[in-house]
């Protein structure tokens, strides 16, 4: 079977396509999802084209989304990039289309929808729309704004070509990707830059940061610290990363407080796997980034505590 075709032909049978991603947007997410919406414009112009899931959280420089009647589902086919569960999916009306898509590259977890192509292997889900326009080369055309949100997809989710499931075949595409008329510049500046707040939350961070001997971090962020720094969830985003550069540092977690009392727990790893450990807690992802949930302090113990033992366990 070949799914790349049949999802080609899929679209091709239907007029109206409704494109939604998942909550909380990272730049993959609306650069897999627009750049698709983008790619499908400019390759079937008669077509009505949507990209839905409400506010894009600071990334609006990238794209923003359309309001679309529940009635424009009717006879609509729904593709959803980038988020392997459905609970996971901004706006749930994804459920009203006729026929469901899904395009992702985390596990599959959960393989939702009447089609189902998922490359575990892909850095991005944008590296994989580019792979779905070459595999439809002769059917498809890319257009300047496409590349410009695949290539935001990709540098986004691998760290500008820095994490592991960077690959050669990630190094072309971007290649690809920069020759048409954008300026990759510009769109890595404005991904790094932070604002002058979100920089001294950094440095709260690289000082308060709680390390073992076995290299399990810890850094909880409570909602009266992000008040005190003026600092909203989605403005969080630019710090998760940074215990990355500590030597001491094999695996980590950032316990991000909510308004609503619970922490949202952003985990990322060196070495040992830690998508089991988020599953446990509400949560999935990569191997090496995950997400999770955590109810209250306790939780967040025995989080830290699964942390520890996954490093323990990984050094030995
Ligand atoms: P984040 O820390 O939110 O940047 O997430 C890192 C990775 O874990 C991303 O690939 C997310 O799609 C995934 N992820 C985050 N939160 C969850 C969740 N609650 N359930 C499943 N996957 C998640």
């Amino acid at each position: 079977m070949d799914v790349l075709k049949d999802i080609l032909t899929t679209i091709k049978a239907y007029e109206t396509i409704i494109i939604h991603r998942h909550q909380r947007p990272d730049p993959d997410a609306i650069g897999s999802q627009v750049g698709l919406a983008e790619l499908l414009r400019t390759s079937f112009p008669e077509k009505k084209i949507y990209q839905v899931g409400g506010p894009v959280e600071g990334l609006d420089f990238l794209a923003t989304m359309d309001e679309v009647p529940d009635e424009y589902y009717e006879d609509a086919l729904v593709i959803v990039t980038d988020t392997a569960n459905s609970p996971r999916i901004s706006d749930d009306r994804y459920k009203l289309g006729k026929q469901l898509i899904k395009i992702d590259h985390h596990p599959n977890d959960e393989p939702y929808g009447d089609l189902v192509w998922v490359n575990t292997n892909a850095s991005s889900c944008s590296e994989i729309i580019v792979d779905f326009y070459h595999h439809n080369q002769s059917e498809l055309t890319m257009n300047d704004e496409a590349a410009r949100l695949l290539y935001a997809g990709i540098i986004g989710d691998t760290g500008r070509f820095l994490y592991p499931a960077t690959t050669s075949h990630t190094l072309e595409v971007a290649a690809e990707l920069m020759t048409y008329d954008f300026e990759p510049v510009d769109l890595n500046r404005e991904l790094e830059q932070m604002p002058m707040k979100v920089a001294k939350l950094a440095g709260y961070v690289y000082q308060n940061i709680e390390v073992d001997e076995n290299g399990a971090g810890k850094v909880i962020l409570p909602q009266s610290l992000l008040d005190e720094y003026g600092i909203v969830d989605s403005e969080t985003a630019a710090i998760v990363s940074l215990p990355g550069i500590i030597d001491e540092v094999l695996a980590w977690g950032i316990f991000v407080q909510q308004p609503e009392g619970y922490y949202r727990v952003r985990l990322r790893s060196k070495g040992p796997v830690i998508n089991e450990l988020a599953k446990k807690h509400h949560g999935g992802g990569h191997p090496l980034a995950s997400g999770a949930n955590a109810k209250d302090k306790a939780e967040v113990t025995v989080i830290y505590n699964e942390i520890q033992q996954l490093c323990k366990e990984y050094k030995k």
